[in-house]
Parts: C-alpha cells; structure tokens; sequence
C-alpha cells in the first residue's frame, strides 16, 4: 500500500513529507487509516539521534489512533470501520515468559518497536505514526471504546500507558498517597488517572507556579521542592513517586520523601542521572526503579478504565505542516500538555 508521512532524513534536517510502502497484509495484519497522532517527547529524541541508535529515513509517531480499512484472512478480533490504536510496540516474541504473562514490553528477545525498529520478518525499518495509514499484526492492535474521544485518545498510547502501569505495579487504589514529579506530558497524565483511582495527588515541583494547574488536573497539593522546610515536612508521607522528568537530573532530595518501603519510579529519562547517596535508600528500606510503558493487555485495561472514568489528556491539535514548530516548543516545554497531529492535514502526495 503506498502511503504518505512526514520523515527526518537525517538527524540534522527537519521533517518533511516522504512517500513510502506499508506492507501487503499478513494473514494477521490489521490496515489502519491513521486518524490522529500524540507528540511524544521521544519522538523528538529519535528524530535528532539522541539517544544515537536512529535509522534514516525516521517517521516518528507511537500514539496512534485511526479506523481499520482492512484485515488479513485470519484475522479475529478487528473489523472493517472499528476504533482502534496502536502503541510503542508493534510485534514481540510471542512464547517468552514475559510476551506469555502480558509483559511484552519485556519480552526477552527484544520487543518491536513502532518505528525506528526492526520488522521480524523482513527486518525492514519500522516505521510510524506520522503517515496516512499503518499496518500492525491483530495482537498489537488496541480496541478504542466509543466512549473516547478520538480526537483525544491518541496520549493515552504513550504518556497514558507509561505512567498507568506503575500506578497498577504498585497497587494505587484509593488513598494512596502519589507523588508525581513535573508536569507534563506524562505528569499531567500521572495526576489524572492516579486522582481518577482513588489516590491522594501532590505535584512536586520547583515553583508553585503551576499550583492552580496541578489542583485543576486532579492533583490535592503541590509541594514546591526549593523549599527546604515544605520538603522537610513531607518527608515519608508518600507510597509512590513518579518522577517524569525527561532529562538527567538529581533524585537524592526527593528519596526522603518515600514511606518506609516505598518507591521512587523513574518514567521519563532514559540515560545517566546524578549520582545520588544510598543513605535514604538504606535507611528507609526505600527503592529506586523504572517502568517502560505496559503490556498490551494491560493498555486495553487504560483504556477501558479511561472510558469509564472519562480520563482524556489535555491536548492541543497541530496539523502535520506544524510538527517541527511544535518540537521547538516541546523543548521550551511550551505545550499544555499534549501536541496530537490532526492526520487529515496530511497531503495527498509530496
Ligand atoms: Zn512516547
Ligand atoms: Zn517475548
């Protein structure tokens, strides 16, 4: 299927629209005409190398949501014309412990991503949502409720996904006490659905400058982290923290803050941080961990739940021509909370 998208050919130049092939269906593919697709901040890393394992041409995208316009011959679960969405991952080893428990972000021979990854079959580069239409096998294909808004839905395969599966991990439910380290794409998802279970939100951040935010957004506190008094008194008052902050920094004030026992989890840096003290670690029998985004069931069960609960990430439509402005301003963190590309600006041809 010939199809269009916009591309980085290098780490250097800016996207711009690039023609390429999705490939003829599978037996257990799925088609899908791309409706609309979230702004990631990795999809602005992988466009520029960042993190220095980029291929070129580079379609970014993995917050996807569209309407299916074929199917392959054995395919089960999906239909012409249904809601559906597609995550970071589009195919895993399918017979690992990890791909056979649900975990298939963890599968053990190396889970296929979106784009800039490798299809299993041919090996060819993957390549993702800032295109027309998609091709993804029926096992990484999500169900989108009709109670979601489409035009929202899309941040929930990412930002969604990455801070809902720590909350599940580590058992949040009602009165949990959740801390949540800057506000962002990821924060501002982290305070919603983590308010939407029941839990107790505070926002910690450098200035109370986003305080009328925060409470607006589910959150019952902010907790300035400058003041050393405020930090002070909060200290061992939280059962999990989630820490979304997309670059190196330092945990140390932070760790002091945990309960006995419980944990800091690092969802947004992926790369070295500052060399911390194991003191409060030691001290309060407390962890320091991480959490890749979540298994396919487990993004089904996100979305069901934001369905229900109507949880919808706050977000601002751009069309395609706009993405490399909007890459400048996610790097001035200006964006409240999540650019999602409208893909019917997408041109018909280059
Ligand atoms: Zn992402
Ligand atoms: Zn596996």
């Amino acid at each position: 299927m010939q199809t269009i998208g916009y591309a980085a050919q290098t780490a250097e130049t800016p996207l711009a629209p690039f023609a390429f092939e999705r490939r003829e269906l599978r037996p257990n593919d799925v088609a899908i005409e791309i409706l609309y697709c979230g702004v990631c901040h990795s999809d602005l890393h992988q466009a520029r190398n960042d993190w220095g394992f980029s291929t070129y041409p580079l379609v970014p995208g993995h917050e996807i949501v569209g309407r299916v316009i074929g199917t392959g011959a054995d395919v089960t679960r999906y239909k012409q014309g249904d809601k559906v969405a597609v995550g970071c991952i589009v195919d895993s080893c399918q017979h690992c412990d990890q791909c056979h428990a649900g975990e298939e972000q963890l599968c053990r021979n190396v889970v296929t991503q979106t784009y800039n990854g490798q299809d299993r079959i041919t090996g060819e580069t993957t390549y993702g949502g800032y295109s027309r239409h998609i091709v993804v096998r029926e096992e990484f294909v999500l169900s989108v409720p009709d109670a979601l808004d489409l035009a929202k839905a899309a941040p929930l395969l990412c930002a969604g996904i990455t801070t809902w599966s720590p909350l599940r991990t580590w058992g949040v439910g009602p009165g949990s006490r959740i801390g949540v380290i800057g506000l962002g794409g990821l924060g501002h998802m982290a305070v919603k659905l983590a308010h939407a279970m029941g839990a107790h939100v505070t926002v910690i951040s450098r200035s109370d400058a986003k305080k009328d935010d925060a409470l607006a957004l589910g959150a019952e506190a902010l907790l300035v982290s400058a003041d050393p008094d405020a930090m002070a008194a909060a200290a061992s008052s939280f059962d999990l923290i989630i820490d979304t902050i997309p670059v190196r920094h330092d945990v140390t004030p932070y760790m002091p803050l945990l309960d006995i026992d419980a944990t800091l989890v690092i969802v947004g840096q992926l790369g070295p941080i500052d060399e911390t003290s194991t003191l409060p670690l030691l001290m309060g029998r407390r962890r320091l961990s991480g959490s890749p985004i979540g298994g396919i069931a487990e993004t089904q069960e996100m979305l069901d739940f934001c369905a229900r609960m109507n949880v919808l990430p706050d977000c601002e439509m751009i069309a395609i021509q706009d993405i490399n402005h909007a890459f400048e301003r996610m790097e001035r963190a200006d964006v409240r909370y999540r650019f999602v590309i409208d893909m019917a600006s997408m041109p018909e041809a280059v």
